[in-house]
C-alpha cells in the first residue's frame, strides 16, 4: 500500500493538522474538536470545528453506522460520514447514508404536530401541541382498554427501526395491535425459511464463503446490502464464486460470475434440480444430514413400510425429485442444462462454505414464492453449510436482541383483523386487508396509528385505504408517526413529525454477517447539548422544531393512559433505578447497556466509561464471540441441569419437557439442535400435512401464476417485473432528500431488444403497460439486462400530492386531482408536472391506471 504523504499545518488552536487527516477516519480521541477546512472558503484555510457523535443510519434496515459532524459555531448538523467503529458497515455506507443531511434540512418537513382543521383529506391543517396529542389518544386508549375493546387499539408499522420496543409498549397496554407491511414483502421468503429451521431469514457469511448464490440485488439493494455488499467482495477477493439468480441484470448480477436469468416463479424448479443433482452425484453432506435433517419423521410418517435408515432415506429422495432433471428445469426456467448441471456441482464442492441468499425477489410477487426460499435452504441443508464459516445462519445467530428491564407477558387476546380465522398459515400480519376486513364489518379502530407507513401509495389498491381512512365509523382517530409527509399522512387526523436518523434513539441489531452487534441510534443534537452542559427533558426541545422520537411519545402515552397504576401498565414505564417515577429515555437503555449485553460492561471499564456513556461515544458494540458465539449453535450440548425432568423420543430423538421440545438426541448425547418441534431441520412438514396442504409437505415446486405458459407473446402480453428496488431511494422515504432524488430521478420500462423490435419500441417512447388493475404510461429502456419476455418497472418514483404547498415534497411528487368517478372507480389526474418523470393519468376499480 502507498503511503500518503504528509503535508503538515499547524492550526491556530496548537493542533497539528494534516492533509491525511482530512482523508480519513477521524480518531475517536479527537472527535470533541475535530478540525477541518471549510471546503467553502477555498483557498483561504479556515478552520472548521466539529463535534462528532455516532448514530445509525434509518433510511433502509442495515442499521449502518453514521457520525453526525455537529459544526461547533452554528450547532447544526453539517454532514454525515461513516462509522468505521460500527462491526457491521465499518465506516462505509451508501448514498442513502449521508443524504441524511438533506432530510434534516429539507424545507417542506414536518416541524410541529398538526391537527386536520377540515375534513379528512381535505388538506387544512393547524399546529397543535404534544399535550394536547397525548390527552386525546391516551383518553381514547384508556377508555378501548377499561371497556374491553383492546383490539380496537392499533399500530401498523411501515420501517420498525428498532428491535422490540413497540412490541413491548403494545404488551404492556394487553392490546394484540401489533400490524406490519410485511405480508406485501418479505413473508413469503420468510415463510420458506421459517417451517426449515424456525427463524425466518438466512445470514450468509459471505466473506469466508467458497461459493455464493444470490437470489436477490445484494451488492446494490435490499435489507443489509451495504454490509453484506462488502463481504461478497471479500468472499470474491479471497476466491470465491458469485452466481447471481435474477431475470435482470442488476448491478449484483453484472458483478458474478454467472447471471442466470431465470424466468420469474421458476427458482424452486432449477433449485430442486440442483439438489438433484447433488444428491445423485453424492456430494451431499451425508453425515450432517443423518444428524440434522428429521428423515426418521418423514419416513414414519410417509414411508412406514419401507426400512427406516438414512441410506433409504436418500434413495427416496432422489426418487421424489426424479422429475426435477436439468432438462425440466431449463424447461422452466429458460437457462441451459449445462449451467443448471455447472452451478449445482460448484454448490456441492463448496461443502460447507455455500452462502446462500433471498428475501423478497423471486419470493415476491408470484404465487408459491415462498417454495423458492425454501427448495434454496435444502442445498445449504444438502451441503450442511448451515450456520457454518461460510455458510449460512438462522439470522438469530447473528442477532443480538438485548432484554429491557421488564418484560410483559405475551398478549391474551388474539385480534382477528390482522390474524383473521379463514388464514390459519398466515405467516405476519393480514395487513393488506384490513380495508376490507373494516368493511366488511368485522371490527373497527377506536384509536389507529400508522408508523412510517405509507398504505395509500405502497399498496396497489391505494383507494381502498383511502376509503378505509376518511371513514371516521371505521377509523375513528388516525395519527401519522412520520418523518416525512406522505400520501396516507394527508388521510391522518394528526400528523406527528417524528426524527430521521440523528433525531431519535433506537437499539438495532442485524444479521448482517457471522457475528453479533448492537447499534444504538441517538438524537445527536441532544446528546451535543447534553455535552455541553444543557440538560435536554425531551428529545423535541433539542431538534428541529419539535420534531420528536417514538420511544419517549409512548413512555409520556402510557403514563397517561394509566396515570395511577391502576390497569397494571404504568409499572412497565417506571424508573428501574428512582421507583415509582417515571422512566427517562436515557434509564431506559441505560439499564440495558449495564444488564443484558454480554461483554458491554467490561469494555466500557477499560475506557473508564460506563456502558452508556461508550455507547454514547461509539455508538455500536460487537459481542464478543467468547461470550455468545455464533457457529454451529445447534451442536450445543445440553447440560444435565437442563435435561431434568426431560424425556428422550426412541424413534427421533426429541427431548421433550412438559410436551415442549428443548433439544434431541443425536448419537447418544443431548444437543439444543434448532427451535422446531423436531429440534432438527425439517425437511419434512409436518405442520403443512396437518394443517391440510399434505403435498407440501416437503420443499416442492408451484407452478406460479406468471409461469411462462400463461404469457401469450402473441397478444403482446409480457410478464411484468416490479419488485426490484432502485440503489438509491428508500420506498416512500427518500421523498425528502435531494441528493438522491438528483441521482435517482427516472424509472423507466425495461425492455429486451428482440420485445422492443416486435412492437416497434425505441429507447425513450412512451409505452402503456396495461395490468389486470389498470395501466400505466412510461419511457421505455431498451436493454439486454433484462430476459426477453419480461418488461421491468422498479417500484419507487410516481410520487404524488393534492395540494400545491403541503403534502409529499415537491421535488419528488406530482402535482395530481383526485375523485371518485362512481362507487368503485377513482380517477386521478396529473396537473402539473415536477422535475421527474411521473405516471400518468390513471384511474381503476380500486386502484390506479
Ligand atoms: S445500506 Fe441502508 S443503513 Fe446502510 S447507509 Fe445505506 S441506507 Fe443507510
Amino acid at each position: 500500500m502507498t503511503e500518503i504523504p504528509l503535508q503538515q499545518h499547524i492550526a491556530p488552536s496548537g493542533e497539528q493538522m494534516t492533509v491525511r487527516d482530512l482523508a480519513s477516519c477521524p480518531p475517536p480521541d479527537r472527535w470533541n474538536d475535530w478540525v477541518e477546512y471549510d471546503a467553502k472558503a477555498w483557498p483561504r484555510k479556515v478552520e472548521k470545528h466539529y463535534t462528532i457523535i455516532p448514530t445509525i443510519c434509518f433510511n433502509c434496515e442495515a442499521a449502518c453506522g453514521l457520525m453526525a459532524y455537529v459544526d461547533k459555531e452554528t450547532g447544526r448538523v453539517k454532514k454525515f460520514e461513516g462509522n468505521p467503529y460500527h462491526p457491521g458497515s465499518r465506516g462505509r455506507n451508501c448514498a442513502k447514508g449521508p443524504a441524511t443531511i438533506n432530510q434534516v434540512d429539507d424545507p417542506e418537513r414536518i416541524l410541529y404536530p398538526l391537527k386536520r382543521a377540515g375534513k379528512r383529506g381535505e388538506g387544512k391543517w393547524e399546529r397543535t401541541t404534544w399535550d394536547e396529542v397525548l390527552e386525546t389518544f391516551a383518553s381514547k386508549i384508556r377508555a378501548a382498554i377499561v371497556e374491553g375493546r383492546r383490539d380496537q387499539v392499533m399500530y401498523h408499522v411501515g420501517r420498525p427501526g428498532h428491535d422490540g420496543y413497540m412490541e413491548r409498549v403494545l404488551g404492556a397496554w394487553g392490546v394484540d395491535g401489533h400490524n406490519s407491511h410485511t405480508n406485501v414483502c418479505s413473508s413469503s421468503a420468510r415463510f420458506g425459511y421459517q417451517i426449515w429451521c424456525g427463524a425466518d431469514r438466512p445470514s450468509p457469511d459471505h466473506a469466508n464463503a467458497r461459493f455464493i448464490l444470490l437470489i436477490s440485488s445484494h451488492l446494490e439493494t435490499g435489507h443489509y446490502f451495504n454490509p453484506q455488499a462488502q463481504r461478497i467482495i471479500e468472499g470474491k477477493m479471497k476466491g470465491a464464486k458469485l452466481a447471481v439468480m435474477d431475470p435482470r441484470l442488476s448491478n449484483t448480477a453484472s458483478m458474478a460470475d454467472y447471471w442466470l436469468p431465470t424466468w420469474p416463479g421458476s427458482e424452486a424448479a432449477v433449485l430442486l434440480a440442483m439438489a438433484r443433482i447433488i444428491l445423485v452425484e453424492k456430494l451431499h453432506n451425508r453425515e450432517y444430514m443423518r444428524r440434522w435433517v428429521n428423515w426418521q419423521e418423514y419416513l414414519a410418517a410417509e414411508y412406514s413400510n419401507e426400512p427406516q435408515t438414512f441410506d433409504r432415506f436418500i434413495e427416496l429422495l432422489i426418487e421424489q425429485y426424479a422429475e426435477y432433471t436439468p432438462a425440466f428445469a431449463a424447461k422452466e426456467s429458460g437457462l441451459t442444462e449445462e449451467s443448471i448441471i455447472d452451478i449445482a456441482r460448484q454448490v456441492g464442492h463448496a461443502g460447507t462454505a455455500f452462502a446462500a441468499h433471498t428475501w423478497r425477489a423471486a419470493a415476491a410477487g408470484n404465487l408459491g414464492g415462498w417454495q423458492v426460499s425454501r427448495a434454496l435452504w435444502f442445498l445449504s441443508v444438502l451441503t450442511g453449510s448451515i450456520g457454518t464459516p461460510g455458510g449460512t445462519a438462522p439470522n438469530t445467530w447473528n442477532k443480538f436482541v438485548p432484554a429491557p428491564f421488564i418484560k410483559p407477558s405475551p398478549s391474551e387476546m388474539w385480534n382477528e383483523l390482522l390474524f383473521p380465522l379463514e388464514y390459519p398459515l398466515s405467516n405476519y400480519e393480514m395487513s393488506f386487508l384490513l380495508p376490507y376486513f373494516l368493511r366488511e364489518g368485522r371490527g373497527k379502530l377506536a384509536a389507529y396509528f400508522t408508523r412510517v407507513y405509507n398504505p395509500v401509495w405502497t399498496n396497489p389498491d391505494g383507494t381502498a385505504w383511502i376509503e378505509m381512512l376518511t371513514n371516521e365509523q371505521q377509523v375513528e382517530l388516525h395519527a401519522a408517526l412520520t418523518p416525512v409527509w406522505s400520501e396516507t399522512a394527508w388521510y391522518a387526523d394528526y400528523v406527528l413529525p417524528m426524527g430521521v436518523g440523528s433525531e431519535r434513539h433506537d437499539l438495532m441489531s442485524q444479521e448482517t454477517h457471522a457475528s453479533r452487534w448492537i447499534g444504538f441510534r441517538q438524537p445527536v443534537l441532544r446528546v451535543y447539548k447534553e455535552r455541553n452542559g444543557e440538560p435536554v427533558e425531551y428529545t423535541y426541545q433539542a431538534n428541529p422544531g419539535e420534531v420528536w422520537e417514538e420511544d419517549e411519545f409512548w413512555i409520556e402515552l402510557s403514563w397517561r393512559i394509566d396515570p395511577d397504576g391502576s390497569l397494571g401498565i404504568r409499572k412497565y414505564f417506571e424508573s428501574p433505578y428512582r421507583p415509582c417515577q417515571k422512566l427517562t429515555i436515557e434509564e431506559y437503555y441505560r439499564w440495558i447497556f449495564e444488564n443484558s449485553v454480554p461483554g458491554l460492561p467490561e469494555a466500557a471499564a477499560k475506557e473508564n466509561l460506563s456502558p452508556l456513556e461508550y455507547m454514547r461515544k461509539y455508538g455500536s458494540f460487537e459481542i464478543p464471540q467468547d461470550k455468545v458465539p455464533v457457529f454451529t449453535l445447534n451442536e450445543r450440548e445440553l447440560k444435565p441441569a437442563e435435561l431434568e425432568g426431560a424425556q428422550a423420543d426412541e424413534q427421533t430423538g426429541k427431548i421433550t419437557r412438559n410436551g415442549t421440545p428443548i433439544g434431541v438426541m443425536i448419537d447418544g448425547k443431548a444437543y439444543e439442535g434448532f427451535p422446531t418441534f423436531s429440534r432438527k431441520l425439517e425437511f419434512y412438514s409436518a405442520t403443512m400435512k396437518e394443517w391440510g396442504w399434505p403435498e407440501y409437505a416437503i420443499p416442492s415446486y408451484i407452478r406460479s401464476h406468471v409461469h411462462r405458459a400463461n404469457i401469450d407473446h402473441e397478444r403482446s402480453e409480457y410478464l411484468l417485473l416490479p419488485t426490484f428496488r432502485l440503489p438509491t431511494l428508500v420506498h416512500t422515504r427518500s421523498g425528502n432528500a435531494k441528493w438522491l432524488y438528483e441521482i435517482s430521478n427516472a424509472n423507466p420500462v425495461w425492455m429486451h431488444p428482440t420485445d422492443a423490435e416486435r412492437i416497434g419500441v425505441r429507447t425513450g417512447d412512451l409505452v402503456r403497460i396495461t395490468t389486470e388493475i389498470g395501466y400505466f404510461v412510461n419511457r421505455a429502456w431498451i436493454t439486454d439486462g433484462i430476459r426477453p419476455g419480461i418488461v421491468g418497472c422498479s417500484h419507487h418514483l410516481g410520487r404524488w400530492r393534492l395540494s400545491t404547498s403541503q403534502g409529499t415534497d415537491r421535488w419528488a411528487s406530482a402535482l395530481v386531482e383526485l375523485s371518485k368517478a362512481n362507487e368503485g372507480t377513482w380517477r386521478m389526474r396529473q396537473l402539473t408536472c415536477m422535475s421527474i418523470p411521473a405516471r400518468h393519468t390513471r384511474s381503476t376499480r380500486n386502484g390506479w391506471q
